[in-house]
């Protein structure tokens, strides 16, 4: 197994400390190296100090002893001058009694406390002495005598020798009657004097070796040192001139100086030395206090560190987790929620600021992303994502179907739009989309949605609905389409195909709510005839539609349709010229089923060409079977789809069919809706052309139910123009529908066009029609389309009555009804 190297292993869990512990621990040992080298540089400096202090002493020391030397040396001469200035003993010595002499000299030392006393002569030889006399007292003589001789005198002439193997100082005081007579010389022990009064003005150590002659054992006979320390010392050899500074006694550390007390010693001779000592341990703990204040300072100051450190820490690092919370959160898409304690100032907060103002910024961006993905920018409406969402919402909440109101999906596609932008430009029809969505936001109640779904489609989410309230809302809003829209001084109509699809009536998804909406508007364009509630039947998509569309297949196969005739009659005479094609389907089951209920469908699947080319086929044979009235052949109207007009092989198709058949195409007028060439109107007009020069007649159907000008018409080939239904029906009543009437109809004819009026319904109609120069009429006045064999009977009944005497106005207004009876 390999285990990390535990040092490695301390080192990375190091790495791994929260920033805030690991800045605490580096000031800290930064701190302790810090002080363990002030202490270092401090202790060697206190023991460089003291070193220094000992010397200073020592120095001074040594000047002490040696004052209190030269003192006891005055005490001295005055004590032995007491003596010397005796009158009996100078008598003593002038006359040379020498026991006399011996007695006052023991007597004076004794009192005085010298052990050594001895009377010299003037030419300093010994003549009496009590005490000791070995060679250190001789030496001494020998010394003081030498000074004397050279002119010393008093307090001067001393001299510390060993004698009797003790350390004494020796004074020698001149005996003057008036005349010198001779010497005194007094030896009295240093100690112990000597070392209370160095201690009394010193810490100094004082020891006091002697040999009393070379090669003599030293020894101490005066010391304040402990026992080991002199062993020490007197094992030295006291010869060699100390030299180092310090040295080592007794396992401690000294300062020390050597005194040679003994004069100018010459080799043999016996020696005094004083030894002063300084302990260095005793000296440098003077300073303990001063350590013991540095360690408190120490303590205190990591105290200090540690708590400033983790302070200063936490400002840093409180942020920076502030900052990686903020940062995960963003990394999770949480872009909203404000990053607190945002401080300006020092480094940290400018890099809080800036990721604050990162976060505004991109929480900003996201909005905007957001806006741009659910929202239309041209009228700040939600767009088709947005819709369905909101869609899938308020269903989901209503679930299970049945516990809440029911919803309903208005979808609006503005008619002549592309008109709008190809007349007026886009601006323009970017305006126009605003102000027809500003319209509908008027609409809206709580909870709806409105939203723009593409080009020129709009869809609206009522919350609270059913099918009739919906019906009515939707009515609403085409009649709110019948105020003129103003926009930069240009006033424009606009109309729209509104749609309406149900929940859960007729879907229950979203997506299938708002496609079968768009099923519904889709529917309503093709019949303009107002808002449409969804219609599954009319819905090629549904499954019923695709039922439906098997059985349409079935229809034409089997011979379900039938071709009905609805007559076309001329307003001056009452001639009829013709009659419209119109079909109808014989269902086993339905019954007779109207157009507008399967061929709308029939358009959207393409399937529409199939009827197209029954009907032609179905017209062309049954053609031949009409009867020729007045001299003339009747003309078959057959309505073509846009997806008939898109066939470009569709001319060729039909002039084959007729050849089969033997039937001229004059015989043929082509019906074609204003939207069907708007689809495509390039190609529209092309296949226009070929079949106009194949012999057909073209007629304009429906017109004014569309966007398209009489301008515009005037670059088809046209023949024939139909005014819608509509219009006719309403002309009656409505002054407006009426003068819409006579303005194409003035229009028509002034582009050579003939006029059909269509829904001439009664006889009023009738007259207003006539009166305005209407060329053709065709209405439920004159007969409801019929099949082929009724219409040939109520052709002949009519050619009779108009043959006896068509009285025109009279006939009709006579007995309006008469001839719907036919
Ligand atoms: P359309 O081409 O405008 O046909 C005229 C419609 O007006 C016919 O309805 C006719 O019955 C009706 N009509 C005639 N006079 C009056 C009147 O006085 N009052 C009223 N209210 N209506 C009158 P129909 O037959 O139900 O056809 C409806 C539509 O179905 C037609 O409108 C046409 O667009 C379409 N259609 C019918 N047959 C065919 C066909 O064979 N091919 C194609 N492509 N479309 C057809
Ligand atoms: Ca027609
Ligand atoms: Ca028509």
């Amino acid at each position: 197994m390999n285990r990390p190297h535990p040092s490695r292993l301390r080192l990375r869990s190091l790495r791994d400390w929260p920033l805030g512990s690991r800045i605490v621990v580096v000031f800290l040992s930064l701190l302790l190296v810090t002080q363990a080298a002030v202490f270092v540089a401090i202790q060697a400096s206190l023991s460089d100090n003291a070193r220094r202090s000992i010397a200073a002493e020592l120095e001074v020391g040594e000047r002490a002893l040696r004052r209190l030397l030269s003192q006891s040396a005055n005490r001295l001469v005055e004590a032995t001058s007491v003596l010397s200035a005796d009158y009996g003993f100078r008598e003593a010595v002038a006359s040379g009694d020498l026991p006399t002499i011996r007695s006052a000299l023991e007597n004076h030392s004794a009192r005085i406390g010298a052990p050594v006393a001895a009377l010299l002569d003037t030419r300093f030889a010994l003549r009496v002495s009590s005490g000791a006399a070995d060679a250190g007292l001789q030496r001494a003589v020998l010394h003081l005598t030498a000074a004397a001789q050279r002119g010393l005198s008093g307090e001067a002439l001393w001299v510390v020798e060993p004698v009797g193997g003790e350390p004494m100082q020796l004074v020698l005081v001149p005996l003057r009657a008036p005349l010198l007579t001779g010497w005194v010389l007094m030896g009295f022990s240093l100690d112990p004097w000597l070392a209370r009064d160095l201690r009394s003005v010193s810490t100094l150590e004082l020891a006091v070796l002697v040999r009393p002659h070379a090669g003599a054992a030293w020894s101490a006979p005066i010391s304040t040192v402990a026992d080991d320390v002199g062993a020490d010392l007197l094992r030295r050899d006291a010869d060699a001139a100390p030299r180092e500074p310090t040295t080592t006694l007794g396992g401690a550390e000294y300062g020390w100086r050597v005194l040679r007390l003994t004069d100018r010693g010459a080799a043999g001779e016996g020696e005094v030395r004083a030894v002063l000592l300084r302990s260095v341990d005793e000296a440098v703990r003077a300073y303990e206090r001063l350590r013991w204040v540095f360690a408190a300072i120490t303590v205190l100051g990591m105290l200090a560190f540690a708590v400033g450190g983790t302070v200063t820490a936490r400002l840093i690092t409180l942020p920076v987790r502030r900052l990686v919370e903020a940062t995960r959160r963003i990394g999770a898409g949480d872009y909203q929620t404000p990053l607190i304690g945002v401080r300006a100032g020092d480094e940290i907060g400018q890099l809080t600021q800036a990721f604050e103002g990162m976060r505004g910024n991109v929480a900003q961006q996201q909005i905007d992303l957001r806006r741009q993905a659910f929202e239309d920018a041209l009228t700040g409406l939600p767009n088709r994502l947005n819709f369905g969402q909101a869609l899938r919402q308020a269903i989901d909440a209503r679930q299970p179907a049945g516990t809440a109101a029911g919803l309903a999906v208005v979808v609006l596609n503005l008619d002549r739009f592309k008109q709008v932008n190809d007349v007026l430009g886009y601006a323009f029809g970017d305006r126009v989309l605003q102000a027809v969505a500003g319209r509908l936001r008027e609409r809206l109640a709580s909870g709806d949605v409105l939203a723009r779904l593409g080009a020129d489609e709009f869809a609206l989410l009522l919350a609270h609905s059913d099918p009739a309230r919906a019906l009515r809302t939707a009515h609403e809003i085409a009649a709110s389409f019948d105020h003129t829209l103003s926009i930069d001084e240009q006033t424009i109509d606009l109309g729209a195909g509104i749609g309406i699809a149900c929940w859960p009536e007729h879907a229950g998804t979203a997506e299938a709510l708002l496609s079968r909406a768009e099923v519904a508007m889709r529917n309503a364009k093709r019949k303009a005839s107002g808002p449409q509630l969804y219609d599954s039947a009319a819905d090629s998509t549904s499954a019923q539609t695709l039922s439906l569309l098997s059985e349409l297949r079935r229809a034409v196969e089997h011979g379900e349709l039938r071709l009905f005739l609805q007559p076309k009659v001329a307003f001056d005479d009452g001639r009829l010229l013709g009659a419209e094609a119109l079909l109808r389907w014989q269902h086993p089951q339905r019954g007779m089923v109207p157009p507008l209920d399967f061929i709308p469908f029939a358009e959207q699947t393409g399937f529409v060409r199939r009827l197209t080319l029954w009907v032609f086929e179905e017209a062309a044979r049954t053609w031949r079977t009409l009867p020729v009235l007045g001299g003339a052949a009747l003309r078959l109207s057959v309505n073509l789809s846009t997806h008939d007009l898109l066939d470009t092989e569709l001319p060729e198709r039909l002039v084959a069919l007729l050849q089969r058949h033997g039937v001229p195409a004059r015989a043929f007028c082509l019906e074609i809706t204003e939207s069907a060439i708007m689809d495509d109107p390039q190609r529209a007009h092309a296949t226009l052309e070929r079949l106009r020069t194949a012999g057909f007649k073209l007629s304009i159907d429906d017109f004014g139910t569309g966007y398209s000008s009489l301008a515009y018409l005037k670059r088809l080939p046209l023949d024939e123009l139909k005014i819608d239904k509509s219009f006719v029906i309403g002309m009656e009543r409505d002054a407006d529908d009426a003068k819409i009437v006579r303005s194409t109809i003035d229009l028509a004819h002034n582009l050579g066009l003939t006029v059909v009026a269509e829904g001439v319904e009664n006889a009023a109609i009738w007259n207003l029609l006539h009166r305005l120069n209407c060329n053709e009429g065709q209405g439920y006045h004159m007969s409801r389309p019929l099949p082929v064999p009724q219409f040939v009977d109520w052709a002949l009944r009519w050619n009779d009555r108009t043959a006896t005497g068509w009285g025109g106005l009279e006939l009709l207004t006579s007995d309006g009804t008469a001839s719907v009876e036919l």
